[in-house]
């Protein structure tokens, strides 16, 4: 890992106070703090290329095209994707997923036919099939997962046993997360896409929690859709990413209707544009495309690897460290985990908990995490979830685990 100290220094917020504490920052999970050189790219945009891009002949709209475009090709690197036009810019990673719900059910899916998604989802990755069965007369199946008792530290991985099972010739789509919210499991996801695979269905990957953790290769994966959002790869928030194969989204019609999206109208027929921009209806959010592709070279920089390495060796610790609290229950504690620890101690809310490391300086996130049927399952009220990112220290660890020494004498 590169030196951290100079790493930190990258991210202005960290140096924050709050409450007149040090911030430490333990709420990566749901968004992550942007480095200085993003921050540029979006005052740069704004201040020398504000023009709106693809429709422009003069100077300025040429140039923020030219930027929109060669952020497109960063991305398509960056998820080694063969072609440019597999990578169509999104609002985030839910936005992505419910694109693929509307077009790939409208070309594909039929009455009677199944998806399978997991116990470990984010309601995003929830709720857009569900109204994609509703409106299709499709069912929705849920893979299990392994060491659900209550009482004990849950395991939360997949049952792939149970996996091959469920995926019949009937399933057209398997939407599964790459790494859990909640549990910070790292889902097999190269084994599930090669059994749906031999079973025709078509799959989609979460990767919302993986892409700031892990190096993804969505052609060494073979994955049909990877969606992401840039917000949780210190990128800004309102831009993500839907991945697909070409052959794939040339079969899918559009998800809106508008400018950019089009070759020609007329009030008789309008012929679609070719891809990417067949799903990019509207203005296209042109700052945050390149700010994003300023995060994700930033993060490369770094270098994939070594962010996996350093968040592993915070995960082992935090783990560690936690396990001395009597009454503590790490939820989830799955063989490869990234990025999250999430906890209760004994029968104090979440909640509670939570409230009293902020006001101690410590930014932890409680309660369902967007993940309701998950915590249900657990038989929980939700949990405590302290998520990392690559500017997180040991030192910070410990003052976190001394913090909640205290919170818990408290009650
Ligand atoms: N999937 C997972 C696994 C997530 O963690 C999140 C964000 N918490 C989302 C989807 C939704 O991301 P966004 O709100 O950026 O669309």
């Amino acid at each position: 890992m590169c030196d951290i100290t100079k790493i930190r220094q990258d991210f202005s917020i960290l140096s924050e106070k709050v409450y007149g504490k040090p911030l430490i920052y333990f709420d990566n999970g749901a968004t992550t703090q942007k480095p200085r050189c993003v921050i540029d790219a979006i005052v740069e945009g704004y201040e020398k290329r504000n023009a709106n891009i693809h429709r422009g002949v003069h100077f300025l709209s040429q140039q923020a095209t030219e930027a929109h475009e060669n952020a497109r090709k960063t991305v398509a690197q960056f998820l080694n994707a063969k072609e440019q036009r597999e990578v169509i810019f999104t609002r985030g990673t839910t936005e992505a997923i419910n694109l693929v719900a509307f077009s790939f059910g409208e070309k594909f899916c039929q009455t009677g036919d199944e998806i399978v998604i997991s116990a470990m989802e984010h309601h995003s990755n929830i709720v857009p099939w569900q109204m994609l069965a509703e409106r299709r007369g499709l069912k929705l199946r849920v893979i299990p997962i392994n060491e659900l008792q209550i009482g004990g530290s849950q395991k939360g991985e997949l049952r792939l046993d149970e996996f091959e099972k469920l995926v019949t010739e009937k399933t057209k789509l398997v939407a599964l997360t790459h790494v859990s919210n909640v549990l910070g499991t790292i889902n097999p996801v190269d084994e599930i896409i090669s059994i749906a695979h031999k079973k025709n269905a078509k799959v989609l990957i979460d990767g919302a929690q993986a892409v700031p953790h892990l190096a993804v290769d969505v052609q060494a994966l073979d994955a049909d859709f990877y969606v992401f959002s840039g917000h949780k790869v210190y990128g800004p928030t309102g831009i993500g990413v839907l991945y697909g194969k070409t052959e794939l989204l040339e079969q899918l019609p559009p998800y809106q209707g508008g400018g950019e999206m089009i070759q020609s109208v007329s009030f008789e027929k309008t012929v679609y544009n070719e891809l990417p921009y067949k799903f990019e209806a509207g203005t296209p959010d042109f700052i945050g495309s390149v700010a994003l592709a300023e995060a994700l070279k930033y993060v490369q920089h770094i270098g994939l690897k070594n962010i996996a390495k350093h968040e592993h060796a915070l995960i082992e610790h935090a783990t560690n460290r936690l396990l001395e609290i009597p009454d503590m229950r790490i939820i989830g504690t799955a063989a490869q985990k990234s990025g999250v620890v999430s906890f209760l101690v004994g029968a104090i809310h979440p909640y509670d908990l939570g409230m009293i490391l902020d006001k101690m300086g410590i930014a932890v996130r409680t309660g369902h995490h967007c993940a309701q049927p998950l915590i249900d399952l657990l038989g929980i009220p939700g949990t405590v979830r302290a998520s990392f990112g690559l500017y997180n220290t040991i030192d910070e660890i410990d003052y976190f685990i001394d913090a909640l020494k205290k919170a818990v004498q408290l009650f």
